[in-house]
């Protein structure tokens, strides 16, 4: 029986080995394990085999697995909200989340800095940038990034680390670094323009390599670490 530790395991070779090929040093690439729609066992059992950093989608159910985690005495974990945030669930995301990757309008943004408890960190936060110009797409265009990402950084309870993205799935390789590189050059944009950015989260379980060679710092994997998800998760 394939086991979490065994996924995981593989997930890092591949990472490790797109990083070779890149040219680019492994501990410049973190993974996030995506954990939505799998219970908290699951999540321990990836925290046994030394993952510390776990993504969630839906706002209530990785709540509950914060939760969950702390009562069971592992502490030391993670969590990042990666999915799309509707501004009367932004409360429990500043109160229990380490990191939001989905900042694509102010208001959420002003939301979360307000509502980020004084006794925490600063929230960290990317900008969801939509690279592919997918019409129904959650993002900011990148010619609305720079004024949002200004914005956001500005604000005195966040701290903007850089920029994240989902593109549709690319027909090849080639394809989809162009797409990807389109957020890296973003990214430069943006900090040649002063912003002090760090970090592009890109990449999931079908297309690490390509995001990895474009110069992603950050990949999001779900069932290449805990298996095929049994309900249609967004
Ligand atoms: C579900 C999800 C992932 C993980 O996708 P996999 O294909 O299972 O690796 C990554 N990022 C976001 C935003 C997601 O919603």
């Amino acid at each position: 029986m394939t086991t979490i530790a065994d996924q995981l395991q593989h997930v890092r070779a591949r990472m490790a080995q797109a990083c070779a090929q890149a040219g680019r040093d492994p501990a410049t690439v973190r993974l996030l394990a995506v954990s939505k729609t799998f219970g908290a066992d699951a999540v321990q059992a990836a925290a046994a085999a030394g993952q510390t950093t776990f993504g969630e989608n839906y706002v209530q159910e990785g709540v509950d697995k914060v939760l969950a985690l702390r009562a069971a005495g592992v502490d030391g974990l993670e969590w990042h909200c990666i999915g799309p945030l509707q501004s009367n669930k932004t409360r429990p995301v500043a109160e229990h989340f380490d990191w939001v990757h989905t900042i694509d309008r102010l208001k959420i943004a002003q939301r979360l800095s307000e509502q980020r408890p004084a006794d925490l960190p600063p929230l960290q936060v990317c900008v969801q940038v939509n690279v592919d110009g997918g019409a129904n797409k959650s993002g900011v265009t990148l010619a609305e990034l720079p004024e949002l990402a200004r914005a956001v950084a500005a604000l005195p309870r966040l701290r903007l680390r850089g920029l994240m993205c989902i593109p549709e799935p690319a027909p090849d390789f080639a394809a989809a670094c162009e797409v990807f590189g389109r957020a890296r050059t973003a990214l430069a944009q943006l900090q040649q323009a002063g912003l002090a950015l760090d970090t592009l989260s890109m990449g999931m379980s079908d297309d690490l390599e390509a995001a990895i060679a474009s110069g992603s710092t950050l990949v999001r994997v779900g069932s290449a670490i805990f298996g095929r998800r049994s309900y249609a998760a967004g």
